[in-house]
């Protein structure tokens, strides 16, 4: 769940500048070079789409059996799918998934963070008060990490290192992690112990509303796929690229292209379950070594019947385990349909991955008990993700670790010679981690190639 809003002159030139690209029709004639799109994804897509348009013979490989990558909307519950990956369009201004959006008809509907409801651990609603005292503190302790944040220094170690850290209760400190779990590792995927404190939020972001897709995402990428050739279940395993041309190996067959636009996502490019020879030059490694793979999780509970405020959006639990279902967003509030859907990020998300299906939602109806009494009824069914065991995706989006920046996802983007090229939201130096920034990296790789 991403909150920021403003839009900064460089980031929106760099957005103009990528459109105008794409409409100067006269700037693209040569088109007969072939290019292979590795990966389904909005940046697989956003590049073939731009390719396929410009009248280029595009082909693209898709390791799972689904296109989408890690915008899935799942289908289970045929009266309301759910997205299981991306939610949000985060900020409509300018946005250029607002434009896609528009020419799809796809139905929007807004999302207003400040609906929301906090309870604390045991269960009390909390008052405004409550609320205000803490968001002060946390406004503080904002200030100070700021002062306090260095080059190498973790955002965990930042915050313990201020002054006002040391002097609040254990009760205070509980409250304000709940603020950083929600709004910071919720939004970057990443753990307080693991961004950097420097530079876990180098991006810029669109203004406007944040808006859901009622019918699922996946009606982006269904209209940005139409008429591409793609294949599916084509698990990429090497990538052989010289002087003559790429050569791709898959679980199936070889192919072979004048260039090749990779948008492995981080964790896989970290995993290294796909090869490439000759290796990738040493300064793309050290960027896929010094990018974050992070987790957020999501747990889809349908309930026989709505036992919560249903008018809120929002509800959100002060644990006493950071992190643990830390948040909820009140499906019905959208939909009128009886689901919630919680959220865990980074460390707890990590922690119970391995666990059951029921383990995991026995452990989030001990809290939703917590708040709402022994008698609510279990629910009639679930739907969760494991985006870190995913083996198309290693993670659920990246963050900025120690030493990571903007600088190193333009690295991680660069193409390799006039052969390979870089997309993907983790290549993204404006918007990593959205569905947004992972479009325009497609984008920008077709414009690239375009111009050779
Ligand atoms: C739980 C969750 C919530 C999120 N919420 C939001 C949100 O609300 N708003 C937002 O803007 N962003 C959100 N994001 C981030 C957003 O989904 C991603 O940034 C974006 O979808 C990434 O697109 P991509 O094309 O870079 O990567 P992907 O979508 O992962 O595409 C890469 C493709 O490559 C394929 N692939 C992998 N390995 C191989 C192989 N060996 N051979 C062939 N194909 C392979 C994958 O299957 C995949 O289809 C969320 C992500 C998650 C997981």
């Amino acid at each position: 769940m991403k909150r920021r809003e403003f839009l900064s002159l460089s980031a929106f030139m760099a957005v103009v500048a990528a459109c105008n690209d794409l409409t100067d029709n006269d700037k693209f004639k040569d088109t007969s070079d072939t290019v292979i799109v590795i990966g389904a994804g909005m940046a697989g897509l956003g590049a073939a789409r731009q390719l396929r348009d410009k009248g280029y013979s595009v082909k693209v490989l898709e390791g799972r059996d689904r296109i989408g990558g890690r915008v899935w909307t799942s289908r289970f519950w045929p009266e309301t799918p759910v997205d299981l990956g991306a939610s949000w369009i985060h900020g409509v201004k300018g946005n250029p998934l607002t434009k896609l959006a528009n020419e799809a008809g796809v139905t929007r509907i807004e999302t207003n963070y400040d609906n929301y409801i906090l309870y604390k651990t045991n269960g009390e609603v909390a008052n405004a008060k409550f609320r205000s005292r803490m968001q002060r503190l946390f406004d503080q302790l904002v200030k100070a990490v700021s002062r306090q944040a260095e080059d190498g220094m973790t955002l965990r170690e930042s915050i313990e290192a201020t002054p006002i850290w040391a002097e609040l209760s254990a009760q205070e400190k509980q409250q304000i992690m709940h603020i950083i779990n929600v709004t910071v590792e919720h939004e970057f995927a990443g753990g307080i112990g693991e961004m950097s404190a420097v530079n876990f939020d180098d991006s810029e972001v669109f203004g406007g509303e944040d808006v859901l897709f009622p019918d699922g995402y996946a009606r982006i990428t269904e209209y940005l796929s139409r008429d591409l050739d793609i294949q599916l279940e084509q698990i990429v395993e090497a990538v052989t690229y010289g002087d003559d041309g790429v050569t791709i190996k898959t679980n199936q067959d070889l192919f072979t292209a004048d260039r090749v636009i990779v948008t492995l996502p981080i964790g896989v490019l970290k995993n290294g379950t796909v090869k490439f020879n000759p290796p990738l030059p040493a300064e793309k490694q050290r960027a896929i070594l010094t990018i974050g793979a992070g987790l957020l999780d999501k747990l889809f509970l349908r309930f026989p019947k709505i036992f919560w405020n249903e008018k809120v959006e929002i509800l959100d639990w002060i644990s006493e385990k950071h992190g643990r279902w830390n948040e909820w967003l009140n499906i019905a509030f959208y939909t009128g349909k009886p689901i919630l859907l919680g959220f865990n990020a980074a460390d707890y998300a990590r922690q119970i991955e391995s666990w059951s299906d029921r383990e995991i939602v026995a452990d989030a109806m001990r809290v939703l008990r917590t708040i709402y009494g022994n008698d609510i009824p279990n629910p009639e069914s679930w739907q969760l993700s494991r985006w870190r065991l995913d083996p198309f995706a290693f993670c659920s989006y990246s963050f900025n670790g120690i030493g990571a920046s903007a600088d190193t996802r333009n690295t991680l983007g660069k193409a390799v010679g006039n052969r390979l090229f870089f997309a993907g939201e983790a290549t993204s130096e404006d918007y990593p981690g959205t569905v947004h920034g992972a479009y325009l990296s497609g984008v920008n790789a077709a414009s690239t190639i375009m111009k050779l």
